[in-house]
């Protein structure tokens, strides 16, 4: 498969609880750009007792970072065939960051842009202990910003909701410092290919949403 120059690439970068995975489903729905969220592949896997979900559990459980070849495996994986994607929680490490960089320049597939969520840390510690998501598709909702229609149920599909075990105050301030020390490194290493552009992620929802067309050059989510 050739691939378009034109095809939106994205990566979305922040902190967890910045709202990279509200706003990557809701690309998803509007140009059909698939959400590559490697946060959800590892949930899946551990739902599903693979050989890679036992072993990521031990870290996710804790906050920690899942070992880079895994990641680095994973991500190619998901990107053989795919001409337009965004990617929702990888690279989170400057050497994820470096492998995604050749594996992107060997398909010939250069990057639209790389997000950056601006947030800050009170903001971020409500998000996410006030989340509630659905297992079966990673489509989250807040309890207080943006509510499902009936209290712990998914308004698409009509299933439970649930509280993630890492969303839990102590787990969260631990993620938040991994986010610091292994992941922030990555907006100057952005900076200096030209790709970031900064996103005010304290915005409410669809302002966000705007923000991301305007960053991308689309006026309406039909064309980008
Ligand atoms: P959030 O949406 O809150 O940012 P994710 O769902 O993206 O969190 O990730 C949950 C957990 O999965 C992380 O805390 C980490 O353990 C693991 N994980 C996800 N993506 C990566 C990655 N690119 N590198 C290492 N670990 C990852
Ligand atoms: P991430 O994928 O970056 O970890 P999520 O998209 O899961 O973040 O959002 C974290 C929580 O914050 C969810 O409960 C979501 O409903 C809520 N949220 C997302 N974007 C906003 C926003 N702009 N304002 C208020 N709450 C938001």
């Amino acid at each position: 498969m050739s691939a378009s120059p034109q095809a939106v690439r994205l990566i979305l970068l922040g902190p967890p609880g910045a709202g990279k995975g509200t706003q990557s489903k809701l690309l998803e729905g509007r140009f059909g750009v698939r959400q590559i969220s490697t946060g959800d592949i590892l949930r899946k896997h551990v739902s599903d007792g693979t050989a890679l979900g036992k072993e990521a559990k031990a870290y996710m459980e804790v906050g920690a970072f899942v070992p880079d070849a895994i990641m680095i495996a994973m991500m190619e994986q998901q990107l053989v065939g795919l001409d337009a994607f965004v990617l929702d929680g990888f690279p989170r490490t400057v050497t994820q960051a470096e492998a995604l960089d050749a594996t992107l320049a060997r398909l010939h597939k250069p990057l639209s842009a790389v997000l950056l969520f601006d947030t800050d840390h009170a903001a971020l510690v409500r998000r996410l202990t006030g989340r509630w998501s659905n297992p079966r598709t990673g489509r989250t909702y807040h309890e207080e910003f943006n509510p499902p229609k009936v209290a712990g149920i998914c308004d698409e599909d009509g299933g439970p909701l649930e509280q993630r075990p890492d969303d839990k105050v102590d787990v969260v301030e631990k993620r938040l410092q991994v986010y610091d020390e292994q992941t922030a490194p990555l907006v100057d290493y952005y900076a200096k290919t030209g790709f970031l552009k900064h996103i005010d992620a304290l915005a409410p929802i669809e302002d966000v949403t705007a923000q991301i067309f305007r960053a991308i050059g689309a006026r309406d989510g039909a064309t980008a």
